[in-house]
Parts: structure tokens; sequence; C-alpha cells
């Protein structure tokens, strides 16, 4: 599944910088973020700490967008940054939602980013009320940072060691604070989060294609329970307590991350290659060429190609100067829109049998509409092969499944969602060859969308009662 798709879509990035050397951290960060822009494209932020004070810009839009006229260059130079990509996932779409969210509180001046969903948004922000707390958004991050502040006593380590017990749910996070840089990964690791190294300087950031982008060594991955403290001091670790085992959301390997990202030991490109071998070992069709859904399924239609010795021809071109911020403003237009990001090549299957991977099918109505792009293209037979199981459930962490109804694979069989999407044959990857695909992650997974099983009780998405203790 594309972006052209526009069926799912990432939650969000974070970056960090904490720099003993280099002045302009902002800089550092913009590069970063612009790594990371395939989490998140409705906003983008930068916070630039320095003396006593922290400064930031945020605004709607892609990256260089957001810091294009000179926004980027009036930060001032500092000793830390933290940087933020959106796609909203609680919270309207608007100005005042985008992160980083930066406030005075006990600890002075403080600016937080995070890439996830709490499931306990509601009772933890009522209970703050309560307190007395106000809010300015309706997001889950502010609620994070009004609780570690809360909490803090004016020590942002007892805030953030105090506060996590509490949040429920997925959460990669940057802490800024004028003195410290803090990291921490939710207890099960649901949402990448690595460390890097650039020359004496620190980088954190969501996903190791970011590390590259800026130059930094990668140090290691942040680990699930993790609290990072990076400061005049150095770098320091503490772990939560009662940390389970890990459960890292796999749909990071199916289609979240970039390609070139290894998270938690796996190359996430070698993990969709692997998927697409084992989808043409395990569901084989009788075909003569095997295409990929642009550009995210490719790694994986040239796995299949190699594996079943069906030559990898491209059926489809996608449109590169259409983002994924794209604009759909009605629904005839909507209709048409999928024509504008993505032909298919005549030349190329006219007459043949074709095999499509992809690497997901979510609501399905895209994938609809390449089929019968293909067949009106000429093509005489279309397969589709998917590298991922059936997304059978919503997910509540922080990705935008929110209702079964929306999804093609709920309550269907294989050979229903076929007849569904008007294809010759539909065939998923099992839950356990995903896994193989996946094997050298270190850990566990989440596979809630598929098999409906999460790493917290689908009560708790509705609101688990919390106090504070
Ligand atoms: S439910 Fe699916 S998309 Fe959501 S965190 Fe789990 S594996 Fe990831």
């Amino acid at each position: 599944m594309d972006e052209i798709q526009s069926e799912i879509h990432e939650e969000c990035g974070v970056f960090g910088v904490y720099s003993q050397e280099n002045r302009n951290v902002a800089l550092t960060a913009y590069y970063g973020l612009y790594a990371l822009q395939h989490r998140g494209q409705e906003s983008a932020g930068i916070a630039v700490a320095y003396a006593d004070k922290i400064e930031y810009h945020k605004g709607m839009g892609l990256v260089p967008e957001v810091f294009a006229g000179g926004n980027l260059e009036k930060l001032p130079e500092g000793d830390m940054a933290i940087g933020h990509v959106r796609y909203s996932t609680t919270g309207a779409s608007q100005l005042l939602n985008a992160q980083p969210v930066v406030f005075t509180g006990k600890c002075g001046k403080m600016a937080l980013a995070h890439n996830g969903n709490l499931v306990n948004t509601a009772q933890l922000r009522s209970e703050m009320i309560a307190r007395n707390a106000v809010f300015q958004t309706t997001i889950d991050s502010e609620v994070m940072a009004v609780v570690i502040n809360a909490l803090s006593d004016g020590d942002i380590l007892n805030g953030v060691m105090r506060a996590c017990p509490l949040f429920k749910g997925s959460y990669a996070l940057v802490i800024m604070t004028t003195d410290k840089l803090i990291a921490v990964r939710d207890p099960f690791g649901m949402r990448p989060l690595c460390l890097g190294t650039l020359e004496d300087d620190y980088v954190v950031a969501s996903e190791s294609c970011a590390l590259d982008a800026v130059g930094a060594a990668f140090l290691r991955d942040v680990k699930p329970g993790e609290i990072v403290v990076i400061d005049a001091h150095g770098l320091r670790s503490y772990m939560m307590e009662n940390v389970p085992g890990s459960r890292m959301c796999i749909f990071e390997y199916v289609y979240f991350a970039r390609h070139d990202s290894v998270i938690d030991g796996c190359s996430v490109y070698e993990s969709r290659r692997k998927a697409g071998e084992l989808l043409a070992r395990y569901y084989p069709a009788d075909a003569d060429l095997v295409a990929g859904v642009p550009d995210s399924a490719n790694v994986a239609a040239r796995g299949y190609a190699d594996e079943s010795g069906i030559p990898f021809v491209e059926a489809l071109a996608k449109n590169r100067y259409v983002g994924r911020t794209f604009i759909q403003p009605d629904q005839s237009q909507r209709e048409n829109s999928l024509a504008v990001k993505l032909n298919a090549i005549r030349a190329n299957i006219r007459g043949k049998r074709v095999v499509i991977v992809d690497d997901s099918i979510v609501r399905g109505t895209t994938m609809r509409k390449i089929i019968k792009m293909l067949r009106t293209a000429g093509a005489r037979e279309v397969h589709i092969r998917i590298c991922s199981p059936v997304v059978r459930y919503p997910c509540y962490f922080g990705i935008d499944i929110q209702t079964s109804t929306q999804l093609i694979g709920a309550g269907r069989s294989e050979d229903e969602i076929c007849a569904s999407l008007g294809a010759d044959s539909v065939r998923y990857l099992s839950e356990e060859h995903l896994l193989k695909a996946c094997s050298k992650v270190r850990g566990g997974f989440c596979l809630g969308c598929f098999n409906g099983e999460y790493p917290y009780p689908r009560a708790d998405a509705n609101g688990g009662k919390l106090k504070f203790e």
C-alpha cells in the first residue's frame, strides 16, 4: 500500500539533537525531519534550547514548506533541538495541534514531541483538569507534557519516571528542557526510537534513516521501557519498572518505516524482500509478469519475482510530484484522484497475466481502482498478492484505522475479498510467514490489526480508569 492510496497513515516522526560543538542544531533537526517526512505530512515543528530559553517554529505542511521563507534561519543557535512531523491520529489537523508542545512549567521551559497514541488520554485529561490544569490543544501529547510537569517537583527526570506508568498506549518521546534532552520508549516498544552520535553530539530519531541523513553513526535502539537522559554529563539510561516483553508494531516493517531504516536489529528492506519471497513460495501464481504498487511494494515485488522466476516488470507509473498532501476537495474529484497519481503502463501489460504485489489492503477502494485500471489497459488476468495478513481489526495505537467497518477484510474470506475487488485471485501472507520475514527483530510484535490481540486489552481503548497516586 503506497501513499498514493491514502488509505492508512503513519502517525508521526520525532527527532532530537544534543550538541557540544555544532551550534546550528536547528539545521540538524531540519535535515532529520526531512528524512522522517514519510511519517507525517500535515505539520512540522522544531524547538531550540539556548541559555535558559526555548524558541520554536511550527506550521502546517511539509518540512520544506514550514521552514521556507527564512523560518529556519530565524531559529537561534543552541545546545539542543527537538523536532516533529505529524499526521493527526488524535486531535484535528490544525496548527494548534502541531508539535513540539512547548510550555513553561515546574522545570522551567520544556518541549515535548511524541510519536504514538495513548488509549487513556480522556481519563488523564479529565483528571488533570480536575487538578486545575488547562489545555490548549486536543492532542494526547499535551496531556503527556502536562502530567510529566505535574509530577516533576521541578525535576524533569522525576516527572518522566512517575508519569510513564500512567501512560497506556504507544509512545516514543523526545523531551527537552534547557539543560537536558530525554528520549523515552513505551514499555512495549511499540514505536521505533534510536540513538546516534555525531562527533561529540547525540542524536535521537524515530528511524535510523534520519541518523544517516544528518551524518550520525547509529549507536543503538532505545529499549522498550527505557528513559535516556543526555546532558552535560553525557548519556545515562534508566529503566521503567515492570517492563513486559516488547511488542513492536509489525506494520512498521510492512509499510510505515522507510525501507533503508534498520529497526530493533532488522533491516526494513530485508524484511520486505523476504516477505515477497515467502509470498511467491507459498502463494504462487501462473503469470507473465510481477509488478509492485509503487513505491512501497516494489522491494517485495522484486523478492516475489526472484523467488518465482516470473520477470519483474513495471505495470504502474507513479506521478512523483503528487505528495501525500494531495487535496481531494469533493467526491467527484476524489473518484479521479487515483488516475492523477497512478497510471497503467499499457505497453507492458496488454494481453498479460499480471501479479500485483502490495504490502497491505485496508479499505480496498484503491486496490479496486488499480485492478480496474489494469484491466482497462489490457491486462488479461490480475492476481493480487499481499505481503501481510488480512487487516481485520482497528488500531488504537496511532495508526489511522479507526473502526472495523472501514476494513475490506473485516468478516470476509479471501475469496470474498477477491470478489469484492474484482481480481482473478487474492492471496495474503500468513501471520506465521510475516513473522518469519521479520525474524531478525529482537523482541515480539503487536499484530493487533491482523489478529485482534493487542498489548493493552481492547477495553482500555475506551478508557481504563487510572488514578494518580
Ligand atoms: S494494531 Fe496493527 S498498526 Fe496498530 S500498533 Fe498493532 S500492528 Fe501496528
